[in-house]
Order: structure tokens, then C-alpha cells, then sequence
């Protein structure tokens, strides 16, 4: 006999662990999703006037060091080798980002080697921090005044709309510095994005016996009985009924514009100055520039504080949020039988490859101990 499983949500997260308990013959799996189509947040189609692949939610760029996550995707779809090279519009002109040697040597109009620029760089980050405890300062130290306000200060007020010196130093982690001419946004070691886009990956995963997908249909906590077990990759205070209150996410507003032949010369382009209203203007057709397409889709993104009816993007986690969040934890670990998964059930900042890894990592686990001990967290919202 088969257990019933219910997972909320068909994204990445939902998915691949639909996928791989149903694989085990052990479970019947239904999975819930109230919007009208598989993926979540990394939703794309072909946009029906211009052949053009939109990432509806904005850019997905794959990439993972897990050569288990890599080599899991590619089995559901040819990735054609991209790498992510993105543009910084600034006060000071247009710059190459990550900050790299070019970066260095063009802003400051010097001709450095990589050692040189590393010493000079190193002149300019502020000694006195001893150890950053903001986004803020992680700035100041490793690359000074110029550079921040130039580059991380505006785009980052406008993307959390807070001062960066309320923010963590870990979002600014996320970006290396480099002093070589390697411009490639992301280290890791795979890179591609999927010739049929990210949805026809989600649809094939979701695409075996034992799944029965549920478009349209929310899942509402009043259904757990009907289940022997519940992965919930909804925000984890919805839940809840945001009995406490909202954790507070970022969300982001899409402002879609159609050009003919080529608007930007690059698939993106970040604004850093700080009364640019957008972050950034997305021109998708380069994510994919194998096809050719008369005619461009982009998109200004811009990012506000999430209100009712919005799609949450990006957890805020300030210290308030994290003193609520705290409570939400208590009435998780009381919740008999359900488990929260991915970047919105452990309300974390989380990149595909993660969450793919993570959903990988939970199913074995799942299948190698009783149902009675599977987890609260598919991992720890702290
Ligand atoms: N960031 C910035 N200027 C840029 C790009 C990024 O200040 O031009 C900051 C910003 O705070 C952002 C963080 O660096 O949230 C991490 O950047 P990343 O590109 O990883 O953010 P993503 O768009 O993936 O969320």
C-alpha cells in the first residue's frame, strides 16, 4: 500500500522531491499549485508575438558547483552553455560587473596588473572594520567609498529598500571581487540556461505515475487529514494565516517594452544610481543566443516592500523578521506531519540550484527513515 503525500506548490522545490518519493513506488504524491502553471517563480513561455522566451518572474540563470544537480537537470533538458555577463549603468558611465580588473581599471583609469589593482584596492578599503557587520561595511572594507556608492549603494537601497547598514553582510557576499578580467557573474562551475526554458523541465519532472498535479487548486491547511504526510513550499506565515503578522519580503513589479532588433546589447543591465527608479532592465532574447529574433522583449524591474496579493521574491530578514520568524519555527515544529520546504517555507534567499539540491537531499532522506521522523525544515530557516 502507498502513502499519501500532498506537496503545496509546484516549483523547483515541490517538484523534484514529488518526483523522487512517487519514484519510489512508496508514495502516491498530489501536488497543489494555485497559479495555472508548474515552475513558480521560474515560470518561462514563449512569448506568442515575438518568439522570444520570457522568464516571466525575471532572469533564471542556471549554475551550481553540485555535479549531482547539474547532471539531475540535464536529465530533463538540453542546457546550452551561457554565461551570465551583466553591465553596471553608473553615475561615472557603463562598467563590467562583477568588479573585476576592467571594472577597476576603467572606473579609476588606470592600467593595473592584478596585483597591482589588488594592492590599490586594498588602500582603499577602510581598516578600521574589523569584522563587517553589515552590508554596509563589508563594502567600506573590502573595497571603499568609491566603489560602494558607485556601484553597491543605490542599486541596493532600491532592491531592499532599506539603508545597506541595516542589511547583512551575506547578501553582499553573494558577488565575488575579482582582479582578473574574468567577468563571468557567478563562480560556479556549471553554467547553462535550458533550450526549452525552465517550465518544460518542471512539466517532465512532474511527468511520472504516481504525481497527479492540481493546477489552480490552493492547498488549504484544512486538508492535511486527507494526507499521510505534507510538504509545504507556500511562505511559511501563510501557513499560519499570518497569525502573528507578515514576515516581509521584497517583491518585484515588471514593466514589459518591445523593441525591434537589438535594445541593449546585453541580456542584462543593472542601474546602480540611486534615482534610476528600476534595478535593472532585462532584455531576454540574449539569454538565449543561439535563436534569432527580429524583434526584443525587455523588461525595467523594479522592487517595492510585498503587500497583500503580491508574489513574495525576496526574504527581507531583518531583525524584526527574524523575531517573528522565530515564532513562526515554534508553531512549525508543533505541526504534526508536515514539513516546509524551499525558499518560501524556510523563508530563505535561495538560488534554484539550492533548492533543486536541498528537495535532492530531503527525498533521500525521506526514503531511508520512517515517515514519523522526517524533518520540520528541509533546512533550517536560520
Ligand atoms: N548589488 C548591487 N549592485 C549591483 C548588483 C548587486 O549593489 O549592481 C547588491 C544588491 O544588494 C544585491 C546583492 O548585491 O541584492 C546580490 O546581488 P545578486 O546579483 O546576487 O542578487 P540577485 O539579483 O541574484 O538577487
Amino acid at each position: 500500500m502507498t502513502s499519501s503525500i500532498a506537496i503545496a506548490g509546484a516549483g523547483f522545490a515541490g517538484a523534484v522531491l514529488a518526483r523522487e518519493l512517487a519514484g519510489s513506488g512508496r508514495f502516491s504524491v498530489t501536488v497543489f499549485e494555485e497559479r495555472d502553471h508548474v515552475a513558480g517563480n521560474c515560470h518561462t513561455s514563449r512569448d506568442p508575438e515575438t518568439g522570444v522566451m520570457v522568464h516571466h518572474y525575471g532572469p533564471h540563470i542556471f549554475n551550481t558547483d553540485r555535479e549531482d544537480v547539474w547532471g539531475y537537470v540535464n536529465g530533463f533538458s538540453e542546457f546550452a552553455p551561457y554565461v551570465n555577463r551583466v553591465k553596471a549603468h553608473t553615475a561615472r558611465g557603463v562598467f563590467s560587473l562583477p568588479v573585476n580588473l576592467l571594472t577597476i581599471n576603467q572606473f579609476f583609469g588606470e592600467r593595473f596588473s592584478p596585483r597591482e589593482a589588488a594592492e590599490f584596492v586594498a588602500t582603499l578599503g577602510d581598516a578600521s572594520i574589523d569584522e563587517a557587520q553589515s552590508f554596509e561595511e563589508q563594502a567600506l572594507k573590502f573595497l571603499g567609498r568609491d566603489l560602494y556608492e558607485n556601484f553597491f549603494y543605490g542599486y541596493t537601497k532600491k532592491q531592499w529598500g532599506v539603508e545597506p547598514s541595516r542589511l547583512p553582510a551575506s547578501i553582499l557576499k553573494r558577488l565575488p571581487v575579482r582582479f582578473n578580467y574574468d567577468d563571468n557573474y557567478y563562480n560556479t562551475r556549471y553554467q547553462g540556461i535550458p533550450v526549452d526554458g525552465y517550465t518544460a523541465i518542471v512539466e517532465k519532472i512532474l511527468d511520472v505515475p504516481g504525481i497527479e498535479v492540481r493546477l489552480r487548486e490552493r492547498f488549504e491547511s484544512g486538508m492535511n487529514s486527507q494526507f499521510d504526510h505534507v510538504f509545504f513550499s507556500g511562505p511559511m506565515d501563510g501557513y499560519f494565516d499570518y497569525q502573528f503578522g507578515r514576515l516581509q519580503y521584497r517583491s518585484l513589479v515588471f514593466e514589459r517594452f518591445d523593441e525591434v532588433g537589438d535594445f541593449q546589447g546585453n541580456a542584462v543591465i543593472n542601474y546602480c544610481e540611486e534615482q534610476v527608479p528600476w534595478t535593472r532592465i532585462a532584455e531576454h532574447k540574449h539569454f538565449t543566443p543561439w535563436e534569432t529574433h527580429e524583434r526584443t522583449v525587455c523588461f525595467r524591474e523594479y522592487s517595492r516592500l510585498t503587500s497583500e496579493g503580491d508574489v513574495p521574491y525576496y526574504p527581507l530578514r531583518l531583525t524584526d523578521d527574524k523575531d517573528l520568524l522565530a515564532r513562526y519555527i515554534e508553531l512549525a515544529e508543533a505541526e504534526d506531519r508536515v514539513s516546509f520546504i524551499g525558499r518560501l517555507g524556510t523563508y530563505r534567499y535561495l538560488d534554484m540550484h539550492v533548492v533543486i539540491g536541498e528537495s535532492l537531499d530531503l527525498a533521500a532522506g525521506c526514503l531511508s527513515t520512517p515517515m514519523e521522523e522526517w524533518p520540520t525544515f528541509s533546512m533550517s530557516p536560520f
